[in-house]
């Protein structure tokens, strides 16, 4: 699929991600707000809430942390970097283990970080789990995976809305567990 894609990529003058993501248009109405945080390369965001059965998770960071770049990928080397990460990221276990319940993702939506370059050439990952579940009272801890993966990841920025209230918290490569109860 990479080379065929490529291939439309040279011979059509198209972008790579708006094949790809061309199903995700709908999300452009978010744009105008996707770069008002904090851009900081080593930095993230996690933004989980928990209701009822449902668990809510959006992750936000610089590519920088995942990819090691921020542009279009261009080499092959770096378009099987950015295939792996889109991969990585649409595999639940990359982002979280839940301890103390089953939970199974319901959808994963991953956005198009391309289109949404700010004027300095900086691009955000922005991606979205829906969970479902079984037990969510019985959730003791949430494994935050992501810095064994992407170690150019230096901290994640948690806020929380449990059923218990709201949480802030700072996860880095030493404290990498959310405890829920
Ligand atoms: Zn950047």
């Amino acid at each position: 699929m990479r080379v065929a894609l490529y291939l439309v990529t040279l011979f059509c003058g198209l972008h790579l991600s708006s094949i790809v993501y061309a199903q995700d248009e709908h999300h452009d109405h978010d744009a105008g707000h996707r770069h008002h945080g904090a851009h900081v390369h080593g930095m993230a965001t996690l933004d989980l809430v928990m209701d009822d059965h449902q668990l809510m998770m959006h992750l936000k960071s610089p590519l920088m942390n995942f990819l090691g770049f921020e542009h279009q990928p261009e080499t092959e080397q770096q378009k099987a970097i950015y295939q792996d990460m889109l991969q990585q990221l649409e595999m639940l276990a990359t982002l979280v283990e839940v301890q103390g319940s089953s939970c199974k993702a319901e959808s994963i939506e991953v956005e198009e970080p391309f289109a949404d370059a700010d004027e300095a050439g900086h691009a955000d990952v922005d991606v979205s789990y829906f969970l479902h579940c079984e037990e969510p009272e019985n959730i003791t801890e949430l494994k935050i995976n992501l810095f064994d993966v992407y170690s150019n990841l230096e901290s994640l920025q948690v806020q929380m809305v449990l059923p218990t209230g709201q949480q802030q918290l700072k996860l880095n490569q030493q404290r990498t567990s959310i405890r829920i109860q």
